[in-house]
This record gives C-alpha cells, structure tokens and sequence, in this order.
C-alpha cells in the first residue's frame, strides 16, 4: 500500500461523515503501547501492508521535518521511514476510522504499538 493509497483511504472514512466510535485506538494521536488482549480484533478489518515488496530489513530512519519526535502527536506519517514502513493498516468496521499497528521487538520483549491514522499528516 503506498502513501496516496494510505491517505486516500483515511479521506474516504473521514467523508462518510459518521463519528469516530469508542474504540481506544481512535485516541491514539501518537504511538500507543498495548498488549494483544486490548487490540479490537472484531472491530479492525486488516486492509494491507505499508512494508514495501522485496525488502526484508525497513530502515530504522525516521522523518521529522518539523521537529518532530517518534512519539509526538503530529508526527508526520511517512511510509518510507520508521516505524510507518513496517506497519500493518486496519480500517474500523465500526466508523471506518484507519489505525497503524507494528510491533517493536527489543532484546527481551515485544510490545505492540497503535497509532491512529490522520490524513493530512501521510507524507510519501
Ligand atoms: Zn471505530
């Protein structure tokens, strides 16, 4: 999925104009840590993969033109940098909202992260 695929899709569920449900992803204005057992697994319908064909280790480079940090709320959703060009897309069934979701693997854990998708915040 490319950034116009990405950016098009987060406008199309702005435009129904519905509300954004309760769903606690929806809330996650920056990267959210959770554990599997949060995740809305009957809500999130899984749409596709901003990890591009054919590359097996994405950079770790992150983008921030703006003074941005990774965890900053208004951090710019950029497909080619960390962590969005290993990310996963899910459209709320319920109000058609999009969320990122990856997972961070450290030395002795992995943790689960959530974002939602802004559209006007998707960069190339
Ligand atoms: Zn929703």
């Amino acid at each position: 999925m490319t950034a116009d695929d990405l950016k098009q899709l987060a406008e199309a569920g702005n435009r129904r104009g519905n509300p954004v449900c309760g769903s606690w992803p929806h809330r996650a204005a920056a990267w959210e840590s959770f554990t599997e057992d949060r995740w809305p697994t009957d809500l999130m319908q899984p749409l596709g993969t901003l990890r591009a064909d054919g590359v097996d280790e994405p950079v770790f480079e992150e983008f921030h033109p703006h003074g941005t940090r990774y965890d900053s709320v208004g951090a710019p959703i950029s497909v080619a940098h960390f962590p969005f060009n290993r990310c996963d897309v899910y459209r709320c069934t319920a109000c058609a909202r999009l969320v990122l979701r990856y997972t961070e693997f450290g030395g002795y854990y992995v943790d689960h992260r959530a974002r939602r998708v802004d559209a006007a915040l998707v960069s190339g």
